[in-house]
């Protein structure tokens, strides 16, 4: 039993929709929530101004706030956040320049022997930096929050798995996950099932997994077989959004596909 409360509701939501990946149904769901929350009123929230201003954004979710309405919301988060990424640079920057204003006092023929090795005072000091900068710009505020939330969502999948017979069928005869998410579903599994329950749940998810990839991948076929004009007139069957469907397969929210928008059947 979790030790915590586990909402279950998203998870059935997102089965109900069956789509080719419930996973990715809910990492959009709670993408957009982040995107909302990072603009809207939570964003003068001190504990996620604070945060915001810390981890920054990536490039795809700096995209994705820019093609939202509030601009000044966006300009007022980022320059605070732009200020600390300045004023922390700056401070990384320092034993570079000390370094550097050292390698200068030194007489030429002394600098010209010594040179720039990798492992100098100024080489040493460059890495540093190196490191500092390509840490500010790889973390992200939503991409962290969106990690931790997929994370609880699989803790559930295995709670529902193990007790609750209807979520079994509906898992079952779910159309798999996405091969970014697969490897989740997995480690998951090792993680928060033992026992009967878990032996259960990867046998399903195996057989799920190579059964429905094996049709994606021949709805892929027949999408490419219709080119041939002895095909024409044959029916598209599955196969009329097959490679969109391949590509969210593969990568998981490559397109936004048809699913997203479907209503949910209660
Ligand atoms: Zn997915
Ligand atoms: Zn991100």
């Amino acid at each position: 039993m979790p030790q915590v409360h586990l909402d279950t509701i998203p998870i059935w939501d997102a089965y109900k929709k069956e789509s080719e990946c419930p996973l990715c149904a809910l990492e959009d769901a709670c993408e957009k929530q982040f995107l909302d929350v990072a603009l809207g009123g939570a964003m003068m929230e001190p504990d996620t101004r604070v945060r915001t201003n810390e981890r920054g954004f990536c490039a795809d979710h700096f995209r994705k706030l820019y093609a939202m309405e509030n601009k000044l919301s966006l300009a007022l988060m980022t320059h605070t956040h732009f200020k600390d990424v300045i004023a922390s640079g700056a401070k990384a920057a320092e034993p570079l320049k000390r370094a550097l204003e050292a390698e200068r006092k030194k007489n030429p023929v002394a600098r010209a022997a010594g040179d720039v090795t990798r492992l100098s005072p100024v080489h040493k000091a460059l890495l540093a930096l190196c490191d500092h900068l390509t840490m500010r710009s790889g973390s992200c505020f939503i991409c962290e929050r969106m990690e931790s939330t997929m994370a609880r969502y699989v803790e559930t999948i295995c709670y529902l798995y193990k007790k609750d017979a209807a979520f079994r069928q509906a898992f079952a005869a779910s159309k798999g996950v996405c091969l970014r998410h697969y490897p989740l579903l997995l480690r998951g599994a090792g993680r928060y099932l033992g026992g009967a329950a878990q032996l259960d749940f990867l046998s399903a998810l195996l057989e799920l997994q190579e059964k429905n990839l094996t049709r994606v991948e021949q709805d892929l076929e027949w999408f490419t077989l219709k080119f041939d004009y002895r095909n024409r007139d044959k029916p598209w069957g599955q196969s009329r959004d097959a490679v969109e469907r391949t590509l969210n397969k593969l990568q998981g929210r490559v397109i936004p596909s048809a699913d997203d928008d479907k209503p949910q059947t209660p």
